[in-house]
Protein backbone atom coordinates (compact mmCIF):
# COMPACT_ATOMS: atom_id res chain seq x y z
CA UNK A 1 0.00 0.00 0.00
CA UNK A 2 1.35 3.46 -0.60
CA UNK A 3 2.41 5.38 1.68
CA UNK A 4 -0.16 8.21 3.47
CA UNK A 5 1.60 11.81 3.07
CA UNK A 6 1.07 14.04 5.36
CA UNK A 7 -1.37 16.82 4.83
CA UNK A 8 -2.43 20.01 6.77
CA UNK A 9 -6.06 20.20 7.11
CA UNK A 10 -7.76 24.07 8.13
CA UNK A 11 -11.76 23.40 8.07
CA UNK A 12 -12.52 27.20 8.42
CA UNK A 13 -15.66 28.75 8.96
CA UNK A 14 -18.90 29.41 7.52
CA UNK A 15 -19.76 27.23 4.75
CA UNK A 16 -16.17 25.78 5.00
CA UNK A 17 -16.44 23.00 7.67
CA UNK A 18 -19.53 21.86 5.85
CA UNK A 19 -17.68 21.79 2.36
CA UNK A 20 -14.25 20.34 3.94
CA UNK A 21 -16.43 17.21 5.41
CA UNK A 22 -17.99 16.26 2.04
CA UNK A 23 -14.80 16.56 0.50
CA UNK A 24 -12.67 14.68 2.81
CA UNK A 25 -15.65 11.54 2.12
CA UNK A 26 -15.20 11.75 -1.06
CA UNK A 27 -11.45 11.42 -1.31
CA UNK A 28 -11.42 8.69 1.18
CA UNK A 29 -13.68 7.19 -0.85
CA UNK A 30 -11.38 7.71 -3.61
CA UNK A 31 -8.52 5.58 -1.91
CA UNK A 32 -6.38 8.88 -1.59
CA UNK A 33 -3.41 7.99 0.78
CA UNK A 34 -3.19 11.18 2.73
CA UNK A 35 -2.78 11.48 6.57
CA UNK A 36 -4.21 14.79 7.30
CA UNK A 37 -3.70 16.79 10.53
CA UNK A 38 -6.12 19.33 11.52
CA UNK A 39 -5.36 23.32 12.81
CA UNK A 40 -7.91 25.89 13.59
CA UNK A 41 -7.83 28.76 11.96
CA UNK A 42 -10.18 32.04 11.19
CA UNK A 43 -12.82 33.13 13.35
CA UNK A 44 -12.79 30.98 16.53
CA UNK A 45 -8.99 31.96 16.74
CA UNK A 46 -9.62 35.79 16.14
CA UNK A 47 -12.04 35.48 18.94
CA UNK A 48 -9.72 34.14 21.35
CA UNK A 49 -7.00 36.85 20.54
CA UNK A 50 -5.05 35.83 18.17
CA UNK A 51 -5.15 38.48 15.80
CA UNK A 52 -3.00 36.76 13.48
CA UNK A 53 -6.17 34.59 13.22
CA UNK A 54 -4.10 31.00 13.59
CA UNK A 55 -2.23 29.50 16.24
CA UNK A 56 1.65 29.27 16.63
CA UNK A 57 1.00 25.52 17.13
CA UNK A 58 -0.34 25.11 13.42
CA UNK A 59 2.74 26.64 11.81
CA UNK A 60 4.46 23.32 13.11
CA UNK A 61 2.41 21.11 11.54
CA UNK A 62 2.75 23.74 8.22
CA UNK A 63 6.73 23.46 8.27
CA UNK A 64 6.40 19.77 8.43
CA UNK A 65 4.03 19.01 5.68
CA UNK A 66 4.57 22.10 3.42
CA UNK A 67 0.78 21.24 1.59
CA UNK A 68 -2.22 22.87 3.54
CA UNK A 69 -5.79 22.25 2.17
CA UNK A 70 -7.83 24.98 3.46
CA UNK A 71 -11.55 25.82 3.36
CA UNK A 72 -12.39 29.43 3.43
CA UNK A 73 -12.38 31.34 6.21
CA UNK A 74 -14.28 34.69 7.21
CA UNK A 75 -11.65 38.14 8.12
CA UNK A 76 -12.75 39.88 10.64
CA UNK A 77 -13.59 43.75 9.10
CA UNK A 78 -12.04 46.97 10.71
CA UNK A 79 -8.79 47.19 12.38
CA UNK A 80 -6.56 44.75 14.28
CA UNK A 81 -6.77 42.27 12.75
CA UNK A 82 -4.71 40.90 9.81
CA UNK A 83 -6.36 38.69 6.88
CA UNK A 84 -4.88 34.94 7.53
CA UNK A 85 -5.26 34.33 3.97
CA UNK A 86 -2.60 37.22 3.00
CA UNK A 87 -0.39 35.87 6.15
CA UNK A 88 -0.15 32.48 5.14
CA UNK A 89 0.69 33.31 1.53
CA UNK A 90 3.34 35.64 2.73
CA UNK A 91 4.89 33.40 5.35
CA UNK A 92 5.12 30.52 3.05
CA UNK A 93 6.06 32.76 0.22
CA UNK A 94 3.06 31.54 -2.07
CA UNK A 95 3.89 33.90 -4.99
CA UNK A 96 1.96 32.57 -7.79
CA UNK A 97 -2.26 31.56 -7.68
CA UNK A 98 -3.24 29.60 -9.93
CA UNK A 99 -7.18 29.84 -10.75
CA UNK A 100 -8.69 27.50 -13.34
CA UNK A 101 -11.79 27.63 -14.85
CA UNK A 102 -13.47 25.66 -17.41
CA UNK A 103 -17.18 25.91 -19.11
CA UNK A 104 -18.95 21.88 -18.18
CA UNK A 105 -21.27 23.07 -20.92
CA UNK A 106 -24.08 21.38 -21.41
CA UNK A 107 -23.99 19.71 -17.50
CA UNK A 108 -23.53 23.37 -16.05
CA UNK A 109 -25.36 26.08 -17.89
CA UNK A 110 -23.57 28.82 -19.30
CA UNK A 111 -23.42 31.36 -22.11
CA UNK A 112 -19.79 30.46 -23.12
CA UNK A 113 -19.29 26.58 -24.09
CA UNK A 114 -15.91 27.33 -24.86
CA UNK A 115 -14.27 28.86 -21.58
CA UNK A 116 -11.46 27.91 -20.51
CA UNK A 117 -9.13 30.21 -19.13
CA UNK A 118 -6.74 30.33 -16.17
CA UNK A 119 -5.67 33.56 -14.47
CA UNK A 120 -2.41 33.30 -12.82
CA UNK A 121 -1.98 36.03 -9.93
CA UNK A 122 0.78 37.51 -8.11
CA UNK A 123 0.05 36.86 -5.20
CA UNK A 124 2.60 38.33 -2.49
CA UNK A 125 2.69 42.28 -3.56
CA UNK A 126 0.72 44.75 -5.01
CA UNK A 127 -2.12 46.32 -2.52
CA UNK A 128 -2.07 43.18 -0.83
CA UNK A 129 1.65 43.84 0.71
CA UNK A 130 -0.65 45.02 4.05
CA UNK A 131 1.06 48.42 4.30
CA UNK A 132 -1.53 50.82 5.60
CA UNK A 133 -1.02 53.85 7.63
CA UNK A 134 -3.80 56.52 9.01
CA UNK A 135 -1.93 60.20 7.78
CA UNK A 136 -4.39 62.34 9.57
CA UNK A 137 -7.95 61.57 11.21
CA UNK A 138 -9.38 61.92 7.65
CA UNK A 139 -7.06 60.75 5.55
CA UNK A 140 -5.81 57.09 5.21
CA UNK A 141 -2.88 55.90 2.85
CA UNK A 142 -2.31 52.11 1.21
CA UNK A 143 1.18 51.23 -0.19
CA UNK A 144 1.29 49.58 -3.51
CA UNK A 145 4.43 47.43 -3.47
CA UNK A 146 5.93 46.19 -6.92
CA UNK A 147 9.42 44.57 -7.23
CA UNK A 148 11.33 43.23 -10.17
CA UNK A 149 12.08 40.09 -8.72
CA UNK A 150 8.43 39.57 -7.92
CA UNK A 151 7.47 40.35 -11.12
CA UNK A 152 10.03 38.43 -12.36
CA UNK A 153 8.90 35.21 -10.35
CA UNK A 154 4.99 35.33 -11.39
CA UNK A 155 5.49 35.76 -15.20
CA UNK A 156 8.02 33.85 -15.60
CA UNK A 157 5.71 31.36 -13.54
CA UNK A 158 3.13 31.85 -15.79
CA UNK A 159 4.99 31.52 -19.30
CA UNK A 160 6.20 28.24 -17.97
CA UNK A 161 2.78 27.31 -16.79
CA UNK A 162 1.55 27.82 -20.39
CA UNK A 163 4.39 25.58 -22.22
CA UNK A 164 4.19 22.76 -19.07
CA UNK A 165 -0.27 22.34 -19.53
CA UNK A 166 0.06 23.35 -23.82
CA UNK A 167 -0.96 26.93 -23.54
CA UNK A 168 -0.80 28.95 -26.87
CA UNK A 169 -1.96 32.52 -25.46
CA UNK A 170 -0.45 34.39 -22.02
CA UNK A 171 -2.82 37.72 -21.86
CA UNK A 172 -0.78 40.18 -19.12
CA UNK A 173 -3.01 42.45 -17.60
CA UNK A 174 -2.51 45.64 -16.12
CA UNK A 175 -3.25 49.70 -15.58
CA UNK A 176 0.15 51.22 -16.72
CA UNK A 177 -1.75 54.16 -18.40
CA UNK A 178 -2.17 55.48 -15.01
CA UNK A 179 0.04 53.26 -12.44
CA UNK A 180 3.23 54.29 -15.24
CA UNK A 181 5.83 52.98 -12.14
CA UNK A 182 4.34 49.72 -10.53
CA UNK A 183 1.87 48.37 -13.22
CA UNK A 184 4.40 49.82 -16.09
CA UNK A 185 7.29 47.77 -13.96
CA UNK A 186 5.06 44.43 -14.33
CA UNK A 187 4.38 45.62 -18.18
CA UNK A 188 7.75 45.66 -19.03
CA UNK A 189 8.96 42.77 -17.01
CA UNK A 190 6.33 40.38 -18.64
CA UNK A 191 7.99 42.25 -22.10
CA UNK A 192 11.38 40.89 -21.42
CA UNK A 193 10.71 37.87 -20.20
CA UNK A 194 8.48 37.20 -22.54
CA UNK A 195 10.96 37.86 -25.25
CA UNK A 196 12.73 33.50 -23.97
CA UNK A 197 8.96 32.98 -24.89
CA UNK A 198 8.59 33.03 -28.50
CA UNK A 199 6.39 29.92 -28.55
CA UNK A 200 3.92 31.80 -26.56
CA UNK A 201 1.20 34.40 -28.17
CA UNK A 202 1.59 37.38 -26.38
CA UNK A 203 -0.53 40.59 -25.50
CA UNK A 204 -1.43 43.33 -23.15
CA UNK A 205 -4.63 44.34 -22.51
CA UNK A 206 -5.65 47.29 -19.76
CA UNK A 207 -7.20 45.82 -17.20
CA UNK A 208 -10.66 47.40 -17.50
CA UNK A 209 -11.08 46.62 -21.06
CA UNK A 210 -9.96 43.28 -20.22
CA UNK A 211 -12.04 42.84 -17.30
CA UNK A 212 -15.27 43.69 -19.60
CA UNK A 213 -14.00 41.43 -22.20
CA UNK A 214 -13.57 38.57 -20.03
CA UNK A 215 -17.22 39.05 -18.78
CA UNK A 216 -18.08 39.25 -22.25
CA UNK A 217 -16.11 36.94 -24.69
CA UNK A 218 -14.04 34.81 -22.45
CA UNK A 219 -13.59 32.05 -25.11
CA UNK A 220 -10.97 34.53 -26.49
CA UNK A 221 -8.42 33.96 -23.82
CA UNK A 222 -6.40 31.13 -22.31
CA UNK A 223 -4.20 32.41 -19.91
CA UNK A 224 -3.90 35.63 -18.05
CA UNK A 225 -1.00 36.72 -16.20
CA UNK A 226 -1.63 39.72 -13.27
CA UNK A 227 -1.09 41.82 -10.41
CA UNK A 228 -2.61 40.15 -7.03
CA UNK A 229 -5.77 42.98 -6.44
CA UNK A 230 -6.64 42.33 -10.52
CA UNK A 231 -6.28 38.78 -10.12
CA UNK A 232 -8.62 38.45 -6.85
CA UNK A 233 -11.48 40.11 -9.01
CA UNK A 234 -11.24 39.14 -12.78
CA UNK A 235 -10.89 35.17 -11.21
CA UNK A 236 -14.69 36.00 -9.57
CA UNK A 237 -15.41 36.93 -12.69
CA UNK A 238 -14.04 34.11 -15.01
CA UNK A 239 -15.83 31.30 -12.41
CA UNK A 240 -18.93 33.43 -12.42
CA UNK A 241 -19.72 33.23 -15.79
CA UNK A 242 -18.66 29.57 -16.29
CA UNK A 243 -21.61 28.69 -14.24
CA UNK A 244 -21.01 29.86 -10.50
CA UNK A 245 -17.97 30.68 -8.16
CA UNK A 246 -18.65 27.43 -6.46
CA UNK A 247 -17.17 25.72 -8.66
CA UNK A 248 -13.38 27.08 -9.09
CA UNK A 249 -10.73 25.55 -6.83
CA UNK A 250 -6.92 27.46 -6.78
CA UNK A 251 -3.87 26.22 -5.85
CA UNK A 252 -1.09 28.90 -4.34
CA UNK A 253 2.26 27.77 -5.05
CA UNK A 254 5.95 28.49 -3.68
CA UNK A 255 9.14 27.22 -3.32
CA UNK A 256 8.83 25.26 -0.48
CA UNK A 257 5.10 24.77 -0.07
CA UNK A 258 1.62 25.04 -1.17
CA UNK A 259 -1.63 25.83 -0.43
CA UNK A 260 -5.25 24.95 -1.97
CA UNK A 261 -8.46 26.17 -1.51
CA UNK A 262 -11.80 27.41 -3.34
CA UNK A 263 -11.97 30.69 -4.93
CA UNK A 264 -14.82 31.71 -3.04
CA UNK A 265 -15.20 32.73 0.26
CA UNK A 266 -16.90 31.44 3.57
CA UNK A 267 -20.22 32.37 2.19
CA UNK A 268 -21.83 33.64 5.67
CA UNK A 269 -25.21 34.21 3.98
CA UNK A 270 -25.63 30.03 3.29
CA UNK A 271 -23.35 28.87 6.02
CA UNK A 272 -25.11 25.79 8.15
CA UNK A 273 -27.85 24.99 5.76
CA UNK A 274 -26.51 21.60 3.43
CA UNK A 275 -27.12 24.19 0.75
CA UNK A 276 -22.98 25.17 -0.37
CA UNK A 277 -21.29 23.60 -3.42
CA UNK A 278 -18.37 21.82 -2.67
CA UNK A 279 -17.37 21.39 -5.83
CA UNK A 280 -14.74 24.68 -5.47
CA UNK A 281 -12.67 22.78 -3.01
CA UNK A 282 -13.20 19.41 -4.08
CA UNK A 283 -11.27 20.87 -7.53
CA UNK A 284 -8.65 22.41 -4.81
CA UNK A 285 -8.08 19.02 -3.28
CA UNK A 286 -7.57 17.63 -7.01
CA UNK A 287 -4.99 20.00 -7.69
CA UNK A 288 -3.66 19.04 -4.04
CA UNK A 289 -4.03 14.86 -5.00
CA UNK A 290 -1.34 16.21 -8.20
CA UNK A 291 0.79 18.42 -6.38
CA UNK A 292 1.80 14.85 -4.11
CA UNK A 293 1.98 13.18 -6.66
CA UNK A 294 -1.60 11.11 -6.52
CA UNK A 295 -2.17 11.78 -10.39
CA UNK A 296 -4.45 9.07 -10.66
CA UNK A 297 -7.06 9.24 -7.79
CA UNK A 298 -6.74 13.29 -9.04
CA UNK A 299 -8.49 11.86 -11.97
CA UNK A 300 -10.42 9.19 -10.73
CA UNK A 301 -12.23 12.42 -8.62
CA UNK A 302 -11.98 14.55 -10.89
CA UNK A 303 -13.85 12.23 -13.73
CA UNK A 304 -16.49 11.21 -10.93
CA UNK A 305 -17.49 14.95 -10.12
CA UNK A 306 -18.09 15.60 -14.04
CA UNK A 307 -20.14 12.56 -14.14
CA UNK A 308 -22.17 13.85 -11.53
CA UNK A 309 -22.18 17.36 -12.71
CA UNK A 310 -23.50 15.42 -16.15
CA UNK A 311 -25.84 13.59 -14.72
CA UNK A 312 -28.00 16.31 -13.18
CA UNK A 313 -27.01 16.36 -9.79
CA UNK A 314 -26.89 19.85 -8.77
CA UNK A 315 -26.37 22.25 -6.17
CA UNK A 316 -28.67 25.45 -5.79
CA UNK A 317 -26.27 27.54 -7.16
CA UNK A 318 -26.10 26.17 -10.46
CA UNK A 319 -29.41 24.15 -10.49
CA UNK A 320 -31.16 25.29 -13.76
CA UNK A 321 -34.76 23.29 -14.39
CA UNK A 322 -34.80 21.50 -17.81
CA UNK A 323 -30.74 21.31 -17.42
CA UNK A 324 -30.31 19.78 -13.73
CA UNK A 325 -31.78 16.42 -12.80
CA UNK A 326 -31.87 17.23 -9.00
CA UNK A 327 -31.39 20.09 -6.58
CA UNK A 328 -29.16 17.76 -3.97
CA UNK A 329 -27.84 19.50 -0.85
CA UNK A 330 -23.91 19.55 -0.06
CA UNK A 331 -24.05 16.33 1.35
CA UNK A 332 -26.29 14.79 -2.09
CA UNK A 333 -23.99 16.14 -4.04
CA UNK A 334 -20.97 14.74 -2.62
CA UNK A 335 -22.95 11.32 -2.28
CA UNK A 336 -23.43 12.03 -6.06
CA UNK A 337 -19.44 11.72 -6.71
CA UNK A 338 -18.69 9.05 -4.45
CA UNK A 339 -21.26 6.44 -6.16
CA UNK A 340 -19.15 7.27 -9.61
CA UNK A 341 -15.84 7.14 -8.31
P1 LIG B 1 -18.28 34.70 -0.82
O1 LIG B 1 -17.46 34.17 -1.93
O2 LIG B 1 -18.18 34.03 0.50
O3 LIG B 1 -19.83 34.71 -1.26
C1 LIG B 1 -20.29 35.46 -2.37
C2 LIG B 1 -21.64 34.87 -2.85
O4 LIG B 1 -21.39 33.63 -3.50
C3 LIG B 1 -22.62 34.60 -1.71
O5 LIG B 1 -23.93 34.87 -2.13
C4 LIG B 1 -22.47 33.10 -1.46
O6 LIG B 1 -23.60 32.49 -0.95
C5 LIG B 1 -22.11 32.58 -2.87
N1 LIG B 1 -21.24 31.39 -2.75
C6 LIG B 1 -19.93 31.41 -2.41
N2 LIG B 1 -19.46 30.16 -2.35
C7 LIG B 1 -20.48 29.35 -2.68
C8 LIG B 1 -20.62 27.92 -2.77
N3 LIG B 1 -19.59 27.10 -2.53
N4 LIG B 1 -21.83 27.42 -3.10
C9 LIG B 1 -22.87 28.22 -3.36
N5 LIG B 1 -22.80 29.58 -3.28
C10 LIG B 1 -21.62 30.13 -2.93
O7 LIG B 1 -17.90 36.26 -0.68
P2 LIG B 1 -18.28 37.31 0.47
O8 LIG B 1 -19.67 37.08 0.94
O9 LIG B 1 -17.90 38.61 -0.11
O10 LIG B 1 -17.24 36.99 1.64
C11 LIG B 1 -17.60 36.32 2.84
C12 LIG B 1 -16.35 36.17 3.73
O11 LIG B 1 -15.40 35.31 3.08
C13 LIG B 1 -15.61 37.48 4.03
O12 LIG B 1 -15.25 37.51 5.39
C14 LIG B 1 -14.35 37.41 3.18
O13 LIG B 1 -13.28 38.10 3.74
C15 LIG B 1 -14.10 35.91 3.18
N6 LIG B 1 -13.30 35.42 2.03
C16 LIG B 1 -12.44 34.40 2.32
C17 LIG B 1 -11.71 33.84 1.30
C18 LIG B 1 -10.76 32.72 1.64
O14 LIG B 1 -10.80 32.19 2.73
N7 LIG B 1 -9.89 32.33 0.73
C19 LIG B 1 -11.87 34.29 -0.03
C20 LIG B 1 -12.80 35.30 -0.29
C21 LIG B 1 -13.53 35.87 0.75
Amino acid sequence: MQPKVPITVATGDGIGPEIMTQTLRVLEAAGAAIAPEFIEVGEQVYRAGHSSGILPSAWDSLRRTQVLLKAPITTPLGGGYKSLNVTLRKTLGLYANVRPSRSLFPAVATRFPDLDVVIIRENEEDLYAGIEHQQTPDVVQCLKLVSRPGCEKIVRYAFEYCRLHGRRKLTCMTKDNIMKLTDGLFHRVYTEVGQEYPDIEQEHQIIDIGTARLADTPERYDVVVTLNLYGDIISDVVAQVAGSVGLAGSANVGDHGALFEAIHGSAPDIAGQNIANPSGLLQAAVLMLVHIGQGEVAARVHNAWLRALEDGYHTADIYQPGTSQEKVGTVGFADAVIARL
